[in-house]
């Protein structure tokens, strides 16, 4: 395993923060910060096949203290929730969908983003320079 995120080169820069921006459903948006770049729209393609699914899927690397979890990959897929950029995580313990949990009490320079699972399973997505860089 080399890259921990497959993103494209071409994906442009966030003005405000740097981080590399995804597509998201109509423009480019940056999952670190919240910034979305209107003036950039999807180029039509001739073969736009999947209308339905134009996610952008992240396999998260285990970046935190446990060993035993070093190969244990995170599938996330950057969705739009409401007017924002947001997360469909599946569990990497049990491949149940997770929720967003709330941050409430968390100083704001922590930007990573906590979700849940059914099952109680925990999992925090760690931002990084390219966008998000692993799961904890
Ligand atoms: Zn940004
Ligand atoms: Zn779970």
């Amino acid at each position: 395993m080399s890259a921990a995120i497959s993103l494209s080169n071409n994906d442009p820069l966030c003005r405000r923060c740097g981080s590399r921006m995804v597509m998201g459903y109509d423009e480019m948006e940056c999952i670190t910060c919240g910034y979305v770049d209107y003036s950039f729209t999807r180029q039509p393609t001739t073969s736009r096949k999947n209308l339905l699914s134009t996610a952008t899927e992240y396999v998260l690397r285990y970046v935190g203290d446990f060993p035993a979890l070093a190969e244990t990959l995170t599938h996330v897929k950057v969705v739009r929730i409401r007017n924002r950029a947001g997360f469909d995580v599946e569990c990497p313990f049990c491949s149940r969908a997770m929720e967003e949990a709330s941050l409430s009490g968390k100083r704001p320079e922590a930007r990573e983003r906590r979700f849940k699972c059914q099952d109680g399973h925990r999992v925090s997505l760690i931002p990084g320079k390219t966008g998000v860089e692993g799961w904890r």
